[in-house]
């Protein structure tokens, strides 16, 4: 990661930590509001169980993400953070500073989405 500057590391790490702890405090929101539900009648009941549903859906995406984002401080540790995966490309600041957890460059992040769509 030569083609950054320390600044930019820095900026992106703090980006980084910032993202976790947002996903942390709307975890914590979640299962708070999600284990004290009584009363009500049957279509509360279903409405809350639906939300509840939801909020699990919502939980273990973000639970990816913030799996993804120790992967990103891991790699900016041991300074391979911010080069593609596939090409072995550097990502230009730009790309990170909007998509701090990008592990492609734009092209093969384009490649990999058309071979999905097949
Ligand atoms: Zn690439």
């Amino acid at each position: 990661m030569e083609h950054l500057t320390k600044e930019e590391v820095e900026e992106l790490r703090r980006t980084l930590l910032r993202m976790k702890e947002e996903i942390l405090k709307r975890a914590r929101e979640n299962l708070k509001t999600s284990s004290s539900f009584e009363g009500g009648d049957e279509i509360d009941r279903a409405n809350y169980q639906r939300e509840n549903f939801l909020n699990l859906r919502l939980l273990s995406r973000e639970a990816q993400l913030l799996k993804r984002i120790d992967y990103m401080l891991l790699k900016m540790e041991e300074g391979t953070y911010g080069v593609c995966e596939n090409c072995g490309e550097p990502i230009p600041y730009k790309r990170l500073k909007a998509r701090p957890v990008a592990r492609l460059c734009i092209r093969c992040k384009e490649e990999e989405e058309l071979n999905e769509g097949q």
